[in-house]
């Protein structure tokens, strides 16, 4: 890690339904659960913002 944004997928766990499943960290849309539908990751026009835990980075 040297300050550059770099894209990559998070391992989020819905706060709802405790539900895991991965994101984009990046993501240009809305991205929801998929078993509950709570909203999981906001765009922010650049790094979204993670609404939920975030059990790790893949990759
Ligand atoms: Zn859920």
């Amino acid at each position: 890690m040297q300050g550059k944004k770099r894209a990559t997928f998070l391992k989020v766990r819905c706060n709802d339904c405790g539900n895991e499943q991965l994101v984009y960290s990046h993501a240009s849309s809305v991205i929801k659960c998929q078993v509950c539908g709570k909203t999981l990751v906001m765009p922010r026009g650049g790094k979204a913002e993670i609404k939920t835990t975030i059990l790790g980075v893949v990759g």
